[in-house]
């Protein structure tokens, strides 16, 4: 039904098909935290009445969406819907919730895909490809551009974007190499693509030593005699014999997203993202869905699905609706 109603869209002329916006929200599950246990302590035999949800949790235990997003054992495990997130993203106190991921076209606001995932970033994150592959397959449809919040500018988001799809993404890349203390960030260094190396404000060059880190990183080091004669050290690296710069694999396409920030194109696209908040805030405020009334992924899947539908055929009425014929009343016909 869904997909129908985003064909009937697609009919209507009311998809761009140029800029995509993506986006989570939390929505508590219909789960008690006074019943909840320890994570450490659970096991999916102590609760056997709750058989459809925790066979459903056990049957999507692989999937990147939900049990293999993550490793860590979480804090509090609700033994009627085990798949749901024991999260205080949101509110002062922690609840239970699944996240509702949308992909829409931001021309008029139609939601083109809907997954339910896990509450955590990388299940969030991970949902991007699920949902513009899944766009592509359906509707036959890839964006230009994709718009989301900095929570998406990690390196191999960016990296699929950019390097597998072809995307341009309007998303800010997530930086941990800046520096507050005063010493040298790594954009004081510049790379040398023909060499393969960064040169340091010294103008050292620094190398890499060629082996790929766990992070899908390489790593670039300064000589030793180099940093321990040069005058800028205490600005550079006061506290170990060498500088070290570490560059992902994906750098081009976080160089391409960098690039994207600084033009007009981008302060454009953030303002258009907006509307995928505007449609969570009518999920939760009109349609009610602040809450879930069926459990395990599936029924957060349906539940979600059957949301967005009524999301798009509301869009769809308004978009097509003509005003009704202005009717003369007797009194003015008389007169
Ligand atoms: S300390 Fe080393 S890496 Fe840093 S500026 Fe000096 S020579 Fe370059």
């Amino acid at each position: 039904m869904f997909e129908r109603v985003v064909t009937l869209c697609i009919a209507a002329g009311f998809v761009g098909a140029k800029g995509f916006a993506i986006d989570a929200s939390l929505i508590a599950t219909d789960a008690n935290a006074c019943r909840s246990v320890p994570g450490s302590e659970w096991s999916h035999d102590i609760n056997p009445e709750a058989t459809r949800a925790v066979a459903d949790y056990l049957a999507n235990l692989d999937d990147p969406a939900w049990g293999a997003a993550s490793e860590v054992i979480p804090k509090f495990v609700a033994p009627a819907d085990p798949a749901a997130q024991w999260t205080s993203a949101l509110r002062d106190a922690a609840f239970f919730a699944y996240a509702n991921n949308y992909l829409i076209d931001v021309e008029h606001g139609i939601i083109m895909d809907v997954e339910a995932t896990r509450a955590i970033r990388q299940a969030e994150v991970g949902a991007t490809e699920t949902m513009i592959e899944r766009t592509e397959l359906r509707f036959g449809i890839k964006p230009e551009w994709l718009v989301a919040d900095t929570a998406y500018g990690s390196a191999d988001n960016l990296g699929w974007l950019v390097e597998e799809k072809d995307i341009a993404p309007h998303i800010l890349v997530i930086d941990k190499s800046k520096r507050d203390d005063g010493t040298f960030s790594r954009e004081d260094f510049v790379y040398d693509a023909e060499r393969d190396c960064y040169v340091c404000p010294a103008g050292a060059d620094l190398p890499t030593n060629g082996r790929l880190r766990d992070d899908n990183a390489y790593a670039y080091l300064a000589s030793v005699n180099d940093c321990l004669t040069c005058p800028l050290k205490s600005q550079c690296c006061p506290k170990s014999p060498q500088r070290k710069i570490t560059r992902s694999v994906h750098e081009a396409a976080r160089d391409v997203a960098r690039a994207i920030a600084k033009t007009e194109a981008n302060e454009t696209s953030r303002r258009l993202r907006k509307k995928v908040e505007m449609l969570f805030a009518h999920l939760k405020r009109i349609l009610r869905l602040d809450r879930l009334r069926l459990r395990g992924p599936g029924g957060a899947q349906f539940e979600f699905t059957m949301a967005a539908t009524a999301q798009n055929l509301r869009r769809l009425a308004r978009l097509t609706a003509r005003a009704p014929p202005t009717i003369v009343s007797a009194s003015v016909t008389s007169a």
